[in-house]
């Protein structure tokens, strides 16, 4: 175990910590390897070891723990969530993104739903979709975030770029207004994660194409409505444990009150979904960094060459000292941005993208070493760093890609940075 060097951490956390570590070598590392030489379809067939993934966190009740104490939560302390989704992502990248998706709509709504009070529909989001989330022990309350689609990938989390509010670059998901409910049609992207298997969605989509991606809202829709299907699960190289898929909508109605947040919020919300989102990511991938570094160091004491261990030659103790150089620079600026976003209320997004950048950049480069310190045992199937790899590479391009962000987060610098 590393040590940790936050200085708030204290003996609650470390039981947290010893808590998260076990269901991740436990659970998380063994059933992702074996879901990662699935098929996409066997992944989530009924008879998967993924469900034992959902059961065994929900029953340990960590799937609504950061939701606010009086809709099921317990109200984690930010150190508390930075610990969980870095050793989630210790454990296993892929199912780290799945759970943290599954709790995602359902956070967002309860901070929406104690935000403005309201008391009429306030009992309706309780009982018919927070409750369900908080009280479920089995896994079959999942969320998804549905933003992206087929031809707007980058454009959907372009906020505060100049294509934002371009007429012709509107997304095809659209809900219209007729009478006291809100219909949906259109599709969104294979790439939504827990899309095959999802219970509700946080929808992203389109109110007013006039006003392009600006034009947007944000609603809570329940999967089992009618004229909701799925596609096929998608086939990809790394994070192949995270199921994702299309949802199509085919004149689905919602309740009025089921669109969250209408067009006048939606760029603001959007910025900060994204913020909370990358500064998440950024945590997760930290731990698979360390899971790579701890693997090559492990190896590198027991692999004999030239008349002993490798890790007695220089090169591959410099390589190690590096790699444990920049998994420390990712968790402090990770945990840093994450803690400072949680007390300030509002995310800050170029932060929040620093540290998703840094994160994702330091995973991708440290397993990559990792694989180089294996030798060729590193590039063989089935050993642990190859998949890291793999599922590092995801990370460049999940939740943004890295040098789109950059130029959302070099925009908003732009304009708000002052000497
Ligand atoms: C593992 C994983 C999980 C994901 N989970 C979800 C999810 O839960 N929900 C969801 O809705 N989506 C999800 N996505 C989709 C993800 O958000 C998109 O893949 C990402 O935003 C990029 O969109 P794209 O793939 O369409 O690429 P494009 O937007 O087509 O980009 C292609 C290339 O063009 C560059 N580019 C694009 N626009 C510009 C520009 N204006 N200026 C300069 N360069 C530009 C990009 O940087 C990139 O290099 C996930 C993706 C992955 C890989």
């Amino acid at each position: 175990m590393y040590r940790d060097i936050s200085v708030d951490f204290d003996e609650q956390h470390a039981e947290l910590q010893s808590l998260v570590h076990g269901f991740a070598k436990d659970v998380l590392r063994p059933i992702s390897l074996e879901l990662d030489q699935l098929s996409p379809s066997q992944v989530i067939a009924s008879s998967s070891p993924l469900w034992n993934v959902f059961r065994g966190w929900y029953e340990l009740g960590q799937h609504c723990s950061s939701l606010p104490e009086e809709f099921g939560g317990a109200n984690l302390d930010p150190l508390s969530q930075c610990i969980v989704f870095e050793e989630l992502g210790w454990g296993a990248a892929d199912l780290a993104i799945s759970l943290g998706v599954a709790s995602f709509p359902f956070l967002f709504l309860s901070q929406l739903v104690q935000a403005t009070g309201e008391t009429s529909t306030r009992s309706d989001y309780i009982d018919n979709i927070l409750n369900p989330f908080s009280n479920n022990k089995t896994g079959s309350v999942i969320g998804c975030w549905a933003i992206t689609e087929p031809n707007h990938g980058s454009d959907e989390l372009g906020v505060g770029t100049d294509s934002f509010t371009n007429k012709s670059a509107a997304g095809n998901c659209r809900a219209t207004l007729k009478d006291d409910s809100w219909v949906i049609s259109g599709q969104k992207s294979q790439w939504v994660s827990n899309g095959s298997i999802a219970s509700h969605a946080l929808l992203f989509c389109t109110i007013d194409p006039d006003d392009g991606m600006n034009g947007g809202g944000i609603a809570i829709v329940p999967l089992d409505l009618a004229g909701v299907s799925r596609g096929v699960p998608l086939d990809k190289i790394g994070q192949r444990a995270l199921n994702q898929g299309e949802i199509f909508f085919d004149q689905v109605e919602i309740p009025y009150h089921y669109m969250l947040v209408d067009k006048t919020a939606y760029s603001i919300m959007l910025d900060a979904t994204l913020a909370t989102a990358n500064s998440a990511m950024a945590l997760v991938f930290t731990g698979l960094a360390r899971a790579a570094f701890e693997e090559a160091l492990e190896y590198s004491k027991s692999r004999i060459q030239g008349g002993k261990p490798i890790v007695d030659h220089q090169m591959i103790s410099q390589k190690l000292f590096r790699m444990y150089t920049q998994i420390e620079q990712s968790r402090s600026l990770a945990r840093l941005v994450f803690i400072y976003n949680a007390k300030i209320g509002i995310p800050v997004l170029p932060l929040s993208i620093a540290a998703k950048v840094t994160a994702t950049k330091c995973a991708f480069e440290v397993s990559h070493e990792a694989i180089q310190i294996f030798g060729g045992l590193g590039l063989s199937k089935g050993t642990l760093v190859e998949k890291l790899f793999r599922d590092a590479r995801a990370s460049l391009i999940e939740d943004g890609v890295n040098e789109f962000l950059e130029l959302v987060g070099a925009r908003q610098l732009v304009n708000t940075y002052s000497l």
